[in-house]
């Protein structure tokens, strides 16, 4: 059975000497200091370690069952949720005045990393709650917020998202389900969505639904889409529960991993609804949901390659096979460990370099929103929409490879289900695909984000690296290591840009790059969150910090990542200054 614990040393270190939170300018980042952080982070290590991941693997082998119309989660899930809830963990940074514990968003990101890397599938049903509870937040109308925040802020109710249909998923203009209004002010919602991440299930009193439907006479396509509060009961003026709405669960879906939580087709008939924001604006209302929502699929992936990554290390450390080849290391055995052989090293060092890189990226990223959104700093929003796709597709592709590559360690072992690593692997899969499937992130970071502003952001960035480069280049213990392939990747990305500013006449040629050119960018923002931890950890050193053990280890991480990952972009920039001319070479015949 597979064991998990959180890295808390690794957490504080990106918080405090990377990030250094409590210095920084942001309503309630001055309370983040480190005995604070360490305490609330330990705890959800312990939760995580003690009451989720044993969940993990009985999620897994039973999943959810429909009943009676109602979904029945897997056996434990419903005591371990009533723990999460008592913990008060869903509404961390939710307003006090809304139940929550007011703490920064970045609070919220570390504390949820060690719950998903436990037990991803049984996280969802919280994960969703936050998203829903955020936009009726941003969204809603004063009397929406009073009426449902708290309930969601403590997760006695739990929210979904509803956007996918039987015939759409990243059209989603295409969209049928159809909300009719009423005298009342409320509206009759009508039609079916697929794929609905915890639609169901038995851990909480009410489930509310943000539903995305079209108010017939509207616009045609996406810009006739609104958003609206879909209760599974509904609830009373005075915040009791009443009827039961007209939502039903039609099925659950069979699928290749997170079974513990409910993937269910919707079916809504007739449903009273409520809209939330304006009338034919539900996108802007769900892009709330789903920029904050992709940040945590980004947490999903690199968190699930975590988990993999501490079991790999484990058995690579326990399980005996051949000789090293520079000399025998376990004399008193019959062969020595797995971890002397160094291309067993080659792949943990995959793994853990760029776990390390994925988590300072992810902790960054939540800081921009809190500084977007706690000092309205525009340029932290426009920064951050930028990273989206980056942190959402790159850190999901990433994750799944080095959970597959973790299985690898094991060899046979990985395959055979009792150990538990291909779960690993199967369940990071749909991180690639829901919230906007990866190719449509890197559609929508070379078609829409790179021009963002006149690409006053890409910009923005670029000369962030570069500032951060040119301030430490006198600094001899960082040039060659961090600074230098820092340079040559950074070379890279500002060409690649270029190129697609050039290829405008002929949109193919930018769209057959921008895979690779997500990637790119992934690999130059983990190269400077790697430049900038290295730079860290030597000041740490420097300043005569008590575990060197950890700083070393982190220098040594650091510079096999600038060495041994970085250079990946060069081979992104040669395809895509290929263009279009091989990739659409074909007919759709001759496929
Ligand atoms: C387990 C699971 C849980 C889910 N949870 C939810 C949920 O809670 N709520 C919800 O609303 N949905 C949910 N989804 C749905 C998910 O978000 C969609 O499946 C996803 O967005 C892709 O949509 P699709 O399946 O219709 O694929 P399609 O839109 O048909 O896309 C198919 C492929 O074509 C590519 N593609 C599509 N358009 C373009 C284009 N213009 N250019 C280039 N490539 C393109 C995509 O990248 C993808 O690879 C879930 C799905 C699963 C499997």
């Amino acid at each position: 059975m597979p064991s998990y614990t959180a890295p808390l040393k690794d957490y504080q270190f990106v918080l405090h000497d990377l990030l250094k939170v409590s210095e920084q300018d942001v309503p309630g980042y001055a309370d983040l200091d480190r005995d604070f952080t360490g305490a609330v982070l330990e705890e959800a290590g312990k939760i995580s370690s003690d009451v989720l991941s044993p969940l993990n693997v009985v999620g897994d082998t039973e999943g959810c069952v429909l009943e009676n119309g109602v979904v029945r989660t897997p056996t434990g899930f419903k005591a371990a949720f009533d723990q999460v809830r008592e913990g008060g963990w869903t509404g961390m940074d939710v307003p006090e005045q809304y139940g929550g514990q007011g703490l920064p968003y970045i609070m919220h990101t570390a504390a949820q990393e060690p719950m998903v890397s436990a037990n991803m599938a049984f996280n969802m049903y919280q994960g969703l709650t936050h998203g829903a509870l955020s936009a009726i937040l941003a969204h809603g109308s004063d009397a929406q917020k009073d009426m449902y925040a708290p309930k969601l802020a403590s997760c006695e109710w739990t929210g979904t998202m509803n956007l996918t249909e039987p015939h759409c998923g990243t059209d989603l203009g295409l969209m049928r389900t159809k909300a009719v209004p009423q005298d009342d002010g409320s509206f009759k919602v009508s039609g079916q969505k697929i794929f609905i991440s915890a639609g169901d299930h038995d851990m909480a009193e009410n489930i509310i639904h943000l539903v995305l439907a079209k108010i017939p006479g509207g616009p045609d396509g996406i810009k006739g889409v609104s958003l609206f509060i879909v209760p599974k009961i509904i609830v009373n003026e005075d915040g009791s529960l009443g009827d039961r709405n007209g939502v039903s669960v039609g099925k659950i879906e069979e699928k290749m991993g997170i079974h513990g939580n409910s993937t269910c087709v919707m079916n809504y008939d007739e449903a009273t609804g409520y809209l939330i924001g304006e009338e034919h604006k539900g996108m802007r209302a769900m892009f709330v949901m789903m920029n904050e929502a992709r940040l945590g699929v980004g947490l999903q992936g690199y968190a699930q390659s975590e988990v993999a990554y501490q079991n790999a290390v484990a058995y690579a450390k326990d399980r005996l096979q051949g000789r090293a080849v520079t000399g025998v290391q376990n004399p008193d055995g019959p062969a020595d460990p797995l971890i002397v052989h160094p291309d067993i090293r080659r792949n943990l060092m995959d793994q853990k370099s760029f776990n390390e890189g994925a988590r300072a990226f992810t902790f960054w990223g939540a800081s921009l929103l809190d500084r977007a959104h706690q000092n309205s700093d525009k340029d932290a929003e426009g920064l951050v929409s930028l990273m989206t796709p980056v942190i959402k597709g790159f850190l999901t592709d990433k994750g799944f490879e080095y959970a597959v590559a973790a299985q690898q360690v094991y060899g046979g072992h990985g395959y055979i289900e009792e150990w538990g690593m291909s779960q690993f692997a199967r369940d990071a899969r749909i991180a690639m695909i829901y919230e906007g499937a990866n190719g449509v992130q890197a559609l929508d970071l070379v078609g829409r984000k790179l021009a963002i502003d006149g690409g006053k952001h890409l910009m923005g960035f670029f000369e962030m690296v570069k500032s951060f480069i040119k301030e430490n280049e006198g600094n001899e213990a960082l040039k060659k290591d961090f600074l230098d392939p820092l340079k040559a990747a950074r070379k890279d990305m500002q060409a690649a840009a270029m190129y697609f500013m050039g290829s405008m006449k002929n949109p193919n040629n930018a769209l057959s790059g921008s895979y690779d050119f997500m990637h790119l960018m992934g690999h130059v923002c983990l190269g400077y969150m790697w430049a900038r931890m290295g730079k860290a950890a030597m000041e740490a050193l420097d300043g005569g910090a008590s575990d060197t053990d950890f700083l070393n280890t982190k220098i040594a991480t650091g510079r096999y990542y600038m060495a041994r990952q970085l250079p990946s972009t060069a081979l992104h920039l040669a395809r895509i200054n290929t263009g279009a001319d091989t990739v659409m070479a074909l007919e759709a015949a001759n496929f």
